[in-house]
């Protein structure tokens, strides 16, 4: 039985007054199911007054990113430990955001994996192709290498701790969804990947799904067999089309 994660990634919005008040709100609200794990992933900034809020709820608290070093000269980035000293226990890494706006790599994408799972944290690993690469029919191939490169060494209890979103890039922000089905199938075709690597992980390893999920079409998404969720951007912003989706599970 795969756990099913509704996860909202709140990317660069929200100052801490502005977050505080998506929480009371999903708080204040329907958002508890028992059928699903939700977690939220604030900016940085907002991340401590976010914990203090979410303490003793339903509501896990995620990151949207963290650095591939344990401490150290690296300006500006933030390491598994803070995150951890936060209240963290999720990170959301190798978003389309981060490997388009900030060249990252699969291989950068398995070393920050690597150092989440040794803090303990659960690495969100995000794959999807562009529109150029799923019209150029290389959906598998693009999405194939990144599993590979961004799981490359990890052991079958390194991977039974992992979870993959797969969030094809044009569909992310756009209003353009993939159809339940176009979904499920690359689900299943990750799913199959993964069984190359190790084949309880296949079986248990959440796969969500990314890309413009909102309360109208969660259940379509939600209801196909290799689907275990959703790492929604746009309409996490907003608590009652949140708890939607929570509540579409
Ligand atoms: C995302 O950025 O992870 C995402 C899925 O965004 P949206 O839901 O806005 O498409």
């Amino acid at each position: 039985m795969r756990r099913t994660i509704i996860a909202g990634n709140w990317k660069m919005n929200g100052t801490i007054g502005e977050t505080e008040s998506l929480i009371r709100g999903l708080l204040a609200g329907k958002s508890d199911n028992p059928k699903a794990t939700v977690m939220v992933a604030p900016p940085y900034t907002a991340l401590f007054p976010a914990s203090k809020l979410l303490e003793g709820s339903h509501i896990a608290l995620g990151a949207q990113d963290m650095s591939e070093h344990e401490v150290g000269a690296y300006t500006a980035e933030i390491s598994a430990q803070m995150l951890l000293t936060v209240g963290v226990s999720y990170v959301i890494l190798g978003h389309s955001e981060r490997r388009q706006y900030h060249a990252e790599t699969d291989s950068l994408v398995n070393a920050k994996t690597k150092r989440a799972l040794d803090a303990g944290l659960t690495p969100v690993v995000c794959i999807g192709e562009t529109l150029e690469q799923r019209e150029a029919g290389k959906t598998e191939a693009v999405v194939g290498a990144q599993v590979d490169g961004t799981l490359k060494g990890f052991t079958p209890d390194q991977l039974a701790k992992i979870v993959i979103a797969y969030e094809p890039v044009w569909a992310i922000g756009t209003g353009k969804t993939a159809t339940p089905e176009m979904a499920e199938a690359v689900h299943v075709f990750v799913r199959r990947k993964l069984a190359a690597l190790d084949s309880k992980a296949a079986e248990t390893m959440p796969i969500l799904y990314g890309g413009s999920m909102k309360a109208a079409n969660a259940s379509g998404l939600l209801g196909q067999p290799n689907i275990d969720g959703g790492l929604v951007g746009g309409a996490s912003l907003k608590a009652d089309e949140f708890i939607g989706i929570i509540n579409a599970v």
